[in-house]
């Protein structure tokens, strides 16, 4: 039987073949999970504590991730210039159909 610290959940087990062909139980804790990155450009996302599912849920709201579109997916810069493109896509469709109108 392991020692009383590895007689939980929270640790991983693995089973490996040793060069003498035993077999063993090696542990190990489970680990922080990695860090938030921007999907755009894989940058580290500041705002997004790096902290397992149960700690998350006791921080606030507020805490977990930016509060605004895509926080916590993509970062400031990357919405920001994704937000302008799409502006200018909108900017030059409807001129052409309306461009009379705003006139
Ligand atoms: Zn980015």
């Amino acid at each position: 039987m392991p020692r009383p610290s590895l007689r939980t959940r929270t640790v991983k087990r693995r089973n490996v073949r040793t060069p003498g062909s035993r077999r063993v139980v090696h542990y190990s804790r489970l680990s922080k999970p990695g860090e938030a990155r921007c999907s755009a450009c894989g940058a580290i996302l500041p705002g997004v504590p790096r902290l397992k599912p149960s700690k998350m849920s006791n921080l606030s709201r507020s805490g977990r991730r930016p509060n605004r579109p895509y926080g916590g997916y993509l970062c400031s810069a990357c919405l920001s210039s994704k937000i302008r493109a799409q502006v200018l896509i909108e900017e030059k469709a409807p001129q052409k159909a309306s461009g009379k109108k705003q006139k």
